[in-house]
């Protein structure tokens, strides 16, 4: 593994993405302009939010997620026996049709725009996941690279669904099976490529735990059939150490927020990481990479348990607001959870990414440019303090 600074700064993985991109991707979807075409426009866009974030002093790269419709709808393309469709074509094979419609909308989600990876016939690799995307990387630039995929859990609970999987895989964890043995050898893949930082996405764990009936997140629409919390969790711990199993050489992380859909804070998910950081622990991965900056996270307390158990990738500014946070602000954060852990298993990031779905990005170039670089300032302060 490379060697990084202390207080290594890096991105969750989205950037926002160009008014020509959304264009370019939505034309390829249409079919209307060809993978080669798209991905022309894609390369410039990749350079382009490299160069940002090298700006802004990030230490660990990703490429924006730039050619992704989102953080996992994007597996349409590199797997067979998936269709993506759109929250309000699922809605046509919901249970209760109207309840879900009503719930959309009072969470200010876009049903037309975001879509959802659903399998409809056996899983199998076209190509890797992201060894397309990695390469591009690795090829434009020489700073480590974070490369953030679908957590196990997540891809088999989201594109599990009743109606449509069910003729193929039996349940969610027959999905399992296959989609453990992709993500394996997808890891496998980017270690062998030098690919630094392998962040599985596991953003509907926050689902499982905070969402109450009443206040589902637009994933609600493939947990029709959601279990008891903890049966969720002891399947995503399973699943990502089946993942894991006997893989190192590589810095792993999971990510999980509390939803990023929207800036209206209040629709969000609330509750602080004690429910879930038990299960967390117990997966073999190095970092959990957490929204902590915005107050929703809850108090940072809860580590104090768990101290030093893992790395921490650490959420220090919101994407989704325009206001910037001060050094200062980013400074005391890290100093309360430097009770907690070590000063070389402190990783500082926002706290999701800047444009996590196409159609929504959270944060315009500019703003992310400005939160990343108050990042790097406050990363160079701490530094001096604890080198
Ligand atoms: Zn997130």
């Amino acid at each position: 593994m490379t060697d990084l600074p202390l207080f290594p700064v890096t991105v969750v993985g989205s950037m926002p993405r160009s008014a020509d991109l959304v264009r370019a991707l939505r034309k390829k979807e249409a079919g209307e302009i060809s993978f080669e075409e798209f991905n022309a426009v894609a390369d410039k866009e990749v350079v382009a939010t490299l160069e940002l974030q090298i700006e802004a002093g990030v230490d660990i790269v990703s490429d924006g997620e730039q050619r992704r419709d989102n953080f996992y709808s994007y597996v349409v393309d590199k797997l067979h026996g998936m269709q993506l469709m759109k929250v309000s074509e699922l809605l046509d094979y919901a249970k209760d049709r109207a309840r879900l419609e009503e719930v959309l909308r009072a969470l200010d989600v876009p049903a037309f725009a975001i879509r959802s990876p659903i399998v409809i016939d056996k899983l199998t690799k076209k190509t890797g996941l992201s060894l397309d995307e990695a390469a591009f990387v690795k090829e434009h630039c020489d700073l480590p690279v974070k490369v953030p995929i679908p957590g196990p859990y997540m891809l088999t609970r989201s594109a599990w669904f009743e109606g449509l999987s069910d003729k193929v895989y039996s349940s969610p964890d027959a999905l399992a099976e296959d989609v453990v043995a992709i993500l394996r050898e997808e890891v496998l893949a980017l270690k062998e490529m030098g690919v630094d930082f392998i962040q599985f996405d596991e953003p509907i764990l926050s689902q499982v735990v905070f969402g109450e009936e009443s206040k589902e997140t637009f994933m609600c629409a493939a947990l029709p059939d959601r279990r008891d919390p903890t049966e969720e969790l002891e399947m995503a711990v399973r699943l990502m150490n089946e993942t894991m199993e006997g893989i190192t050489g590589v810095r792993t992380g999971v990510h999980v927020c509390r939803g990023n859909w929207s800036r209206k804070e209040e629709v969000l998910l609330t509750g602080n990481y004690g429910p879930m950081l038990p299960y967390l622990v117990q997966m073999n991965v190095d970092q959990l990479v957490l929204e902590c900056a915005t107050p929703r996270a809850g108090e940072m307390e809860v580590f104090k348990e768990y101290a030093n158990e893992k790395e921490i990738g650490l959420g220090v500014v919101n994407p989704r607001t325009d206001e910037l946070e001060s050094t200062g602000q980013i400074v005391s954060r890290v100093k309360e959870l430097l009770q907690y852990f070590d000063a070389d298993k402190i990783f500082l990031n926002p706290d999701c990414g800047f444009g996590t779905f196409a159609e929504r990005n959270v944060n315009d170039a500019a703003g992310a440019f400005k939160k990343l670089k108050v990042i790097a300032e406050a990363a160079k302060i701490l530094r001096k303090e604890y080198a």
